[in-house]
């Protein structure tokens, strides 16, 4: 896959505000925040998007426990919070590396735009 701007940010070779780190996971808040918490998630590892996740690789399983913990962390989990993944072009995807959005602190509203 053609590389992607997460993928520098990584490397270390494009700073970001980051919030979380392990292995195979890192987050970091939102440039251009969509609400008081937005913090995204993405594996290290370039993936395209969630529909190139390997079967049984528990990666998204991972990604999902340290995405609630963020939000522990961050105190929004008694609020509630919403956990978004866009997925190409009509999904609203405009970094091709997987990411999955924390957005919290604010009331979200239903059906999304
Ligand atoms: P999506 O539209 O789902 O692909 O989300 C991509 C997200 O990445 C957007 O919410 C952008 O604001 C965010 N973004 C783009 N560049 C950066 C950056 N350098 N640091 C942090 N977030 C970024």
């Amino acid at each position: 896959m053609a590389e992607t701007l997460f993928s520098k940010i990584v490397r270390g070779e494009i700073p970001c505000d980051k919030v979380y780190e392990d292995d195979t996971s890192l987050a970091f808040r939102d440039i251009n925040p969509q609400a008081p918490t937005h913090i995204l998630v993405i594996p290290k590892q370039d993936i395209e998007d969630v529909s190139k996740v390997e079967e049984d690789s528990g990666l998204m399983d991972h990604l999902m426990a340290v995405a609630t913990k963020i939000a522990r962390d961050e105190g929004i989990d008694e609020g509630g919070y919403r956990l978004v993944i866009n997925k190409g072009a009509n999904g609203g995807q405009s970094v091709d590396h997987l990411h999955i959005h924390i957005l919290g602190g604010r009331q979200m509203i239903w059906p999304p735009g």
